[in-house]
Protein backbone atom coordinates (compact mmCIF):
# COMPACT_ATOMS: atom_id res chain seq x y z
CA UNK A 1 0.00 0.00 0.00
CA UNK A 2 1.33 3.26 -0.98
CA UNK A 3 2.41 6.23 1.61
CA UNK A 4 0.07 8.60 0.35
CA UNK A 5 -3.27 6.29 0.76
CA UNK A 6 -5.31 4.28 3.65
CA UNK A 7 -7.85 2.29 3.89
CA UNK A 8 -11.51 3.29 4.17
CA UNK A 9 -12.36 2.45 7.47
CA UNK A 10 -16.03 3.48 6.59
CA UNK A 11 -18.93 1.18 6.65
CA UNK A 12 -16.53 -1.54 8.18
CA UNK A 13 -17.04 -3.43 11.74
CA UNK A 14 -13.81 -2.93 14.16
CA UNK A 15 -11.60 -6.12 14.91
CA UNK A 16 -11.31 -4.38 18.11
CA UNK A 17 -12.74 -1.91 19.69
CA UNK A 18 -11.95 -0.36 22.89
CA UNK A 19 -14.63 2.21 24.08
CA UNK A 20 -13.58 4.65 27.05
CA UNK A 21 -11.39 2.67 27.95
CA UNK A 22 -9.22 3.25 31.60
CA UNK A 23 -6.65 1.12 33.06
CA UNK A 24 -5.89 2.63 36.73
CA UNK A 25 -3.06 0.77 38.72
CA UNK A 26 -3.19 1.26 42.78
CA UNK A 27 0.39 1.93 44.00
CA UNK A 28 1.24 0.63 47.58
CA UNK A 29 4.13 2.65 49.26
CA UNK A 30 5.22 0.10 51.02
CA UNK A 31 4.50 -2.89 53.63
CA UNK A 32 4.16 -0.88 56.52
CA UNK A 33 2.71 1.91 54.77
CA UNK A 34 -1.23 1.83 55.47
CA UNK A 35 -2.42 4.94 53.73
CA UNK A 36 -4.53 5.08 50.89
CA UNK A 37 -2.60 3.63 47.94
CA UNK A 38 -2.26 5.75 44.82
CA UNK A 39 -3.72 5.29 41.21
CA UNK A 40 -1.73 5.59 38.64
CA UNK A 41 -3.85 6.38 35.83
CA UNK A 42 -2.05 4.43 32.76
CA UNK A 43 -4.86 4.77 30.66
CA UNK A 44 -7.98 7.11 30.73
CA UNK A 45 -10.72 7.45 28.64
CA UNK A 46 -9.50 5.85 25.57
CA UNK A 47 -12.01 5.08 22.05
CA UNK A 48 -10.24 3.24 19.76
CA UNK A 49 -11.23 1.00 16.67
CA UNK A 50 -8.62 -1.26 14.84
CA UNK A 51 -9.91 -2.66 11.95
CA UNK A 52 -8.73 -5.57 9.37
CA UNK A 53 -5.45 -5.03 7.73
CA UNK A 54 -5.03 -2.15 9.75
CA UNK A 55 -2.41 -0.36 11.24
CA UNK A 56 -1.47 2.15 14.53
CA UNK A 57 1.40 3.08 15.94
CA UNK A 58 1.25 4.30 19.39
CA UNK A 59 3.69 7.34 20.15
CA UNK A 60 4.34 9.17 23.45
CA UNK A 61 6.81 9.59 26.12
CA UNK A 62 7.94 7.17 28.92
CA UNK A 63 5.31 6.62 31.04
CA UNK A 64 2.30 7.82 28.73
CA UNK A 65 0.50 4.56 29.04
CA UNK A 66 1.06 3.15 25.24
CA UNK A 67 2.44 -0.32 26.45
CA UNK A 68 -0.76 -0.16 28.77
CA UNK A 69 -3.34 0.51 25.67
CA UNK A 70 -1.28 -1.57 23.53
CA UNK A 71 -1.82 -4.36 26.25
CA UNK A 72 -5.40 -3.56 26.67
CA UNK A 73 -6.42 -3.66 22.97
CA UNK A 74 -5.17 -7.03 22.72
CA UNK A 75 -6.71 -8.50 25.85
CA UNK A 76 -3.72 -8.35 27.68
CA UNK A 77 -4.83 -6.17 30.89
CA UNK A 78 -7.79 -6.27 32.03
CA UNK A 79 -9.17 -2.95 31.60
CA UNK A 80 -10.74 -1.28 34.81
CA UNK A 81 -13.40 0.78 33.07
CA UNK A 82 -14.91 0.46 29.55
CA UNK A 83 -14.42 -2.38 27.52
CA UNK A 84 -12.66 -4.10 24.72
CA UNK A 85 -13.88 -6.20 22.48
CA UNK A 86 -13.16 -8.53 19.41
CA UNK A 87 -15.74 -8.99 16.53
CA UNK A 88 -18.40 -7.54 19.02
CA UNK A 89 -17.46 -9.98 21.30
CA UNK A 90 -16.56 -8.72 25.30
CA UNK A 91 -13.14 -10.18 25.69
CA UNK A 92 -13.38 -10.14 29.02
CA UNK A 93 -17.18 -11.36 29.03
CA UNK A 94 -15.59 -14.34 27.02
CA UNK A 95 -13.06 -14.74 29.59
CA UNK A 96 -15.28 -14.56 32.76
CA UNK A 97 -17.86 -16.74 30.56
CA UNK A 98 -20.05 -13.83 31.14
CA UNK A 99 -23.64 -13.56 29.06
CA UNK A 100 -23.49 -15.23 25.63
CA UNK A 101 -20.74 -15.76 24.63
CA UNK A 102 -20.58 -15.61 20.58
CA UNK A 103 -16.38 -15.87 20.39
CA UNK A 104 -14.74 -18.81 23.06
CA UNK A 105 -11.82 -17.32 24.89
CA UNK A 106 -9.29 -19.58 23.64
CA UNK A 107 -10.31 -18.18 20.08
CA UNK A 108 -9.61 -14.78 21.05
CA UNK A 109 -6.14 -15.09 22.56
CA UNK A 110 -4.73 -16.78 19.84
CA UNK A 111 -5.99 -14.40 17.41
CA UNK A 112 -4.05 -11.25 19.29
CA UNK A 113 -0.50 -11.64 19.52
CA UNK A 114 2.20 -9.86 20.81
CA UNK A 115 5.84 -9.50 20.52
CA UNK A 116 7.99 -7.83 23.25
CA UNK A 117 10.59 -5.33 22.73
CA UNK A 118 13.37 -7.90 24.12
CA UNK A 119 12.74 -11.48 22.87
CA UNK A 120 15.42 -12.48 25.05
CA UNK A 121 13.53 -12.39 28.08
CA UNK A 122 10.44 -14.09 26.38
CA UNK A 123 12.13 -17.19 24.60
CA UNK A 124 12.91 -20.37 26.96
CA UNK A 125 16.71 -19.85 27.03
CA UNK A 126 17.07 -24.08 27.87
CA UNK A 127 14.78 -24.80 24.52
CA UNK A 128 15.92 -25.05 20.80
CA UNK A 129 13.86 -22.89 18.27
CA UNK A 130 11.80 -25.88 16.92
CA UNK A 131 10.43 -26.51 20.02
CA UNK A 132 9.95 -22.94 21.38
CA UNK A 133 7.50 -22.82 17.70
CA UNK A 134 6.32 -26.15 18.34
CA UNK A 135 4.96 -25.15 22.27
CA UNK A 136 2.05 -22.95 20.83
CA UNK A 137 1.06 -24.87 18.32
CA UNK A 138 0.87 -28.25 20.42
CA UNK A 139 -1.45 -25.68 22.68
CA UNK A 140 -3.82 -23.99 20.19
CA UNK A 141 -3.81 -26.66 17.35
CA UNK A 142 -3.68 -29.78 19.09
CA UNK A 143 -4.87 -31.93 16.19
CA UNK A 144 -2.16 -31.23 14.35
CA UNK A 145 0.64 -33.59 13.37
CA UNK A 146 3.88 -33.62 14.79
CA UNK A 147 5.07 -33.87 11.01
CA UNK A 148 2.73 -30.84 9.94
CA UNK A 149 3.92 -28.95 13.32
CA UNK A 150 7.61 -29.25 11.95
CA UNK A 151 6.54 -28.64 8.03
CA UNK A 152 4.98 -25.44 9.31
CA UNK A 153 7.74 -24.09 12.01
CA UNK A 154 10.61 -24.65 8.72
CA UNK A 155 8.02 -23.14 6.42
CA UNK A 156 7.76 -20.03 8.36
CA UNK A 157 11.45 -19.56 9.59
CA UNK A 158 12.38 -19.04 5.59
CA UNK A 159 9.08 -16.67 5.43
CA UNK A 160 10.94 -14.87 7.59
CA UNK A 161 15.04 -14.84 6.10
CA UNK A 162 16.13 -17.42 8.31
CA UNK A 163 17.80 -20.28 5.86
CA UNK A 164 18.71 -22.56 6.48
CA UNK A 165 15.68 -23.22 8.62
CA UNK A 166 17.18 -26.49 9.71
CA UNK A 167 20.12 -25.01 11.23
CA UNK A 168 18.37 -22.15 12.93
CA UNK A 169 15.33 -24.56 14.28
CA UNK A 170 18.43 -26.49 16.28
CA UNK A 171 20.03 -23.85 17.84
CA UNK A 172 19.43 -22.23 21.18
CA UNK A 173 18.48 -19.04 21.78
CA UNK A 174 22.06 -18.00 23.38
CA UNK A 175 23.15 -18.69 19.72
CA UNK A 176 20.79 -16.23 17.85
CA UNK A 177 21.89 -12.34 17.57
CA UNK A 178 18.99 -9.82 18.75
CA UNK A 179 17.26 -9.23 15.56
CA UNK A 180 16.97 -13.18 14.62
CA UNK A 181 15.49 -13.68 18.35
CA UNK A 182 12.67 -10.81 17.28
CA UNK A 183 12.23 -13.09 14.27
CA UNK A 184 11.36 -16.25 15.86
CA UNK A 185 8.97 -14.12 18.28
CA UNK A 186 7.35 -12.91 14.85
CA UNK A 187 7.23 -16.44 13.85
CA UNK A 188 5.56 -17.67 17.31
CA UNK A 189 3.11 -14.62 17.11
CA UNK A 190 2.34 -15.80 13.05
CA UNK A 191 1.97 -19.46 13.70
CA UNK A 192 -1.17 -18.56 15.59
CA UNK A 193 -2.43 -17.16 12.11
CA UNK A 194 -3.63 -13.51 14.15
CA UNK A 195 -5.49 -10.99 13.25
CA UNK A 196 -3.76 -8.52 15.69
CA UNK A 197 -0.52 -8.38 16.60
CA UNK A 198 1.02 -5.92 19.28
CA UNK A 199 4.39 -4.70 18.65
CA UNK A 200 6.01 -3.67 21.83
CA UNK A 201 8.59 -1.98 21.20
CA UNK A 202 9.43 -4.35 19.04
CA UNK A 203 12.71 -2.32 17.39
CA UNK A 204 14.05 0.38 19.90
CA UNK A 205 16.88 -2.79 21.18
CA UNK A 206 18.14 -3.24 17.76
CA UNK A 207 21.00 -1.43 16.09
CA UNK A 208 19.99 1.46 13.80
CA UNK A 209 20.91 -0.86 10.58
CA UNK A 210 18.76 -3.63 11.57
CA UNK A 211 15.16 -1.14 12.82
CA UNK A 212 14.31 -1.24 9.12
CA UNK A 213 15.31 -3.96 8.26
CA UNK A 214 12.98 -5.63 10.72
CA UNK A 215 10.32 -3.42 9.79
CA UNK A 216 10.02 -3.71 6.69
CA UNK A 217 10.03 -7.34 7.18
CA UNK A 218 7.25 -6.75 9.66
CA UNK A 219 5.55 -4.53 6.70
CA UNK A 220 5.74 -7.34 4.05
CA UNK A 221 4.47 -9.77 6.45
CA UNK A 222 1.68 -7.82 7.09
CA UNK A 223 0.41 -7.88 3.89
CA UNK A 224 1.03 -11.10 3.34
CA UNK A 225 -1.08 -12.41 6.40
CA UNK A 226 -3.47 -9.62 6.25
CA UNK A 227 -2.04 -9.05 9.89
CA UNK A 228 -3.25 -5.88 11.81
CA UNK A 229 -0.81 -4.20 13.99
CA UNK A 230 -0.75 -2.28 16.92
CA UNK A 231 3.17 -1.06 16.94
CA UNK A 232 4.06 0.96 19.98
CA UNK A 233 7.26 2.95 19.46
CA UNK A 234 8.61 6.07 21.76
CA UNK A 235 10.38 7.29 18.34
CA UNK A 236 7.94 9.27 16.33
CA UNK A 237 10.74 8.00 13.10
CA UNK A 238 10.08 4.73 13.44
CA UNK A 239 6.15 5.04 13.92
CA UNK A 240 5.92 7.48 10.98
CA UNK A 241 8.06 4.63 8.91
CA UNK A 242 6.09 1.49 10.02
CA UNK A 243 2.36 3.59 10.01
CA UNK A 244 3.05 5.35 6.04
CA UNK A 245 4.41 2.17 4.65
CA UNK A 246 1.28 0.35 5.33
CA UNK A 247 -1.10 3.81 4.76
CA UNK A 248 -2.53 3.23 8.62
CA UNK A 249 -2.72 5.48 11.34
CA UNK A 250 -0.29 7.08 14.58
CA UNK A 251 -1.67 7.48 17.62
CA UNK A 252 -0.57 10.23 19.97
CA UNK A 253 -0.71 9.16 23.79
CA UNK A 254 -0.10 11.91 26.77
CA UNK A 255 -0.99 10.92 30.08
CA UNK A 256 -3.15 7.70 29.78
CA UNK A 257 -4.98 9.53 27.11
CA UNK A 258 -5.16 9.53 23.28
CA UNK A 259 -4.55 13.55 22.39
CA UNK A 260 -4.26 13.26 18.70
CA UNK A 261 -4.68 9.81 15.94
CA UNK A 262 -4.94 10.06 12.27
CA UNK A 263 -2.93 8.67 9.05
CA UNK A 264 0.36 9.03 9.50
CA UNK A 265 1.54 11.72 7.07
CA UNK A 266 -0.73 14.17 8.46
CA UNK A 267 0.53 14.03 12.05
CA UNK A 268 4.05 14.32 10.88
CA UNK A 269 3.30 17.32 8.39
CA UNK A 270 -0.02 18.79 9.50
CA UNK A 271 0.25 17.69 13.43
CA UNK A 272 -3.11 19.60 15.20
CA UNK A 273 -2.22 18.99 18.69
CA UNK A 274 0.56 21.10 20.58
CA UNK A 275 1.97 18.29 22.11
CA UNK A 276 2.13 16.26 18.88
CA UNK A 277 3.97 19.51 17.42
CA UNK A 278 6.40 18.72 20.59
CA UNK A 279 7.33 15.18 19.56
CA UNK A 280 7.87 16.47 16.20
CA UNK A 281 10.26 19.23 17.06
CA UNK A 282 12.21 16.79 19.32
CA UNK A 283 12.64 14.42 16.53
CA UNK A 284 14.77 15.88 14.17
CA UNK A 285 15.15 13.94 11.12
CA UNK A 286 11.22 14.43 10.62
CA UNK A 287 11.79 18.05 9.64
CA UNK A 288 12.78 18.37 6.20
CA UNK A 289 16.42 20.47 6.68
CA UNK A 290 17.13 17.50 9.42
CA UNK A 291 17.33 20.37 12.00
CA UNK A 292 14.71 21.59 14.34
CA UNK A 293 14.65 25.38 15.86
CA UNK A 294 16.49 26.12 19.21
CA UNK A 295 13.42 26.60 20.81
CA UNK A 296 11.24 23.91 22.06
CA UNK A 297 7.35 23.99 21.64
CA UNK A 298 6.65 23.85 25.53
CA UNK A 299 6.86 25.92 28.56
CA UNK A 300 8.01 23.18 30.87
CA UNK A 301 10.05 20.35 29.91
CA UNK A 302 8.94 17.94 33.36
CA UNK A 303 6.32 15.64 32.81
CA UNK A 304 3.61 16.02 35.55
CA UNK A 305 3.03 12.94 37.85
CA UNK A 306 0.65 10.60 36.23
CA UNK A 307 -0.82 9.66 39.91
CA UNK A 308 -1.89 12.83 39.82
CA UNK A 309 -2.61 14.53 36.31
CA UNK A 310 -3.52 18.55 35.88
CA UNK A 311 -7.08 18.82 35.81
CA UNK A 312 -9.11 20.50 32.59
CA UNK A 313 -6.39 19.61 29.81
CA UNK A 314 -3.77 16.90 30.78
CA UNK A 315 -1.08 18.98 28.48
CA UNK A 316 -2.09 22.36 30.53
CA UNK A 317 1.09 22.82 32.63
CA UNK A 318 3.67 22.59 29.64
CA UNK A 319 1.28 23.74 26.57
CA UNK A 320 2.58 26.73 25.13
CA UNK A 321 -0.74 27.92 23.55
CA UNK A 322 -2.73 26.99 27.28
CA UNK A 323 -5.48 29.23 28.33
CA UNK A 324 -7.56 29.64 31.36
CA UNK A 325 -10.00 27.56 30.23
CA UNK A 326 -7.82 24.60 29.53
CA UNK A 327 -6.82 24.31 33.29
CA UNK A 328 -10.91 24.22 33.94
CA UNK A 329 -12.14 22.03 30.89
CA UNK A 330 -11.16 18.65 29.22
CA UNK A 331 -11.36 19.25 25.66
CA UNK A 332 -13.45 16.36 24.09
CA UNK A 333 -12.23 14.91 20.44
CA UNK A 334 -12.84 17.08 17.52
CA UNK A 335 -12.71 15.87 14.32
CA UNK A 336 -10.27 18.18 12.13
CA UNK A 337 -10.61 16.29 8.55
CA UNK A 338 -11.53 12.35 7.83
CA UNK A 339 -9.95 10.25 9.69
CA UNK A 340 -7.83 13.18 12.11
CA UNK A 341 -8.85 13.60 15.39
CA UNK A 342 -7.27 15.55 18.35
CA UNK A 343 -8.00 16.59 21.65
CA UNK A 344 -7.66 20.53 21.64
CA UNK A 345 -9.81 23.76 22.14
CA UNK A 346 -7.87 25.40 19.63
CA UNK A 347 -10.18 23.10 16.87
CA UNK A 348 -13.70 24.63 17.73
CA UNK A 349 -13.02 28.24 16.32
CA UNK A 350 -15.79 29.52 18.20
CA UNK A 351 -15.00 28.01 21.82
CA UNK A 352 -14.44 30.05 24.49
CA UNK A 353 -10.98 29.10 24.34
CA UNK A 354 -10.20 31.85 22.37
CA UNK A 355 -11.32 35.10 24.70
CA UNK A 356 -10.25 33.06 27.73
CA UNK A 357 -7.13 34.69 29.37
CA UNK A 358 -3.42 33.26 28.07
CA UNK A 359 -1.83 31.04 30.85
CA UNK A 360 1.57 32.70 32.23
CA UNK A 361 4.48 31.05 33.84
CA UNK A 362 4.27 33.72 36.34
CA UNK A 363 4.44 32.56 39.79
CA UNK A 364 2.15 34.51 40.89
CA UNK A 365 -0.27 35.18 38.35
CA UNK A 366 0.08 31.54 37.80
CA UNK A 367 -1.15 30.89 41.68
CA UNK A 368 -3.77 33.06 40.95
CA UNK A 369 -5.64 31.50 38.04
CA UNK A 370 -4.76 28.23 39.57
CA UNK A 371 -7.04 29.30 42.67
CA UNK A 372 -9.75 31.22 40.37
CA UNK A 373 -9.65 27.38 38.67
CA UNK A 374 -10.73 25.67 41.64
CA UNK A 375 -13.21 28.04 43.17
S1 LIG B 1 -6.68 22.40 25.10
FE1 LIG B 1 -5.43 24.14 25.72
S2 LIG B 1 -3.73 23.31 26.97
FE2 LIG B 1 -4.73 21.61 25.86
S3 LIG B 1 -3.49 21.36 24.08
FE3 LIG B 1 -5.18 22.72 23.50
S4 LIG B 1 -4.42 24.79 23.85
FE4 LIG B 1 -3.02 23.38 24.89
Amino acid sequence: MSVDTHPDYEGRDPLVSLEDVEVHFEESSGLFDFSEPEVVRAVDGVDLDIFEQDVVALVGESGCGKTTLGKTTIGLQRPTGGSVSYRGQDIWDAKDGKGDVEIPYKDIRSSLQIIHQDPGSSLNPNRRVMKILEAPLKRWQSQMSAGDRRGQVLSMLEEVGMTPPDDYAGRYPHQLSGGEKQRVALVRALLMDPDLILADEAVSALDVSLRVEMMDLMLDLQEKFDTSFVFVSHDLSNARYFAAHSGGRIGVMYLGELVEIGPAEKIINNPQHPYTKVLRWATPDLTPDGASSDKPPVRKIDIPDPKNPPPGCRFHTRCPEARQVCMEQTPPEYTTEEFHETKCFREDDSHEYWSSPQITDDENEADQLYSEADD
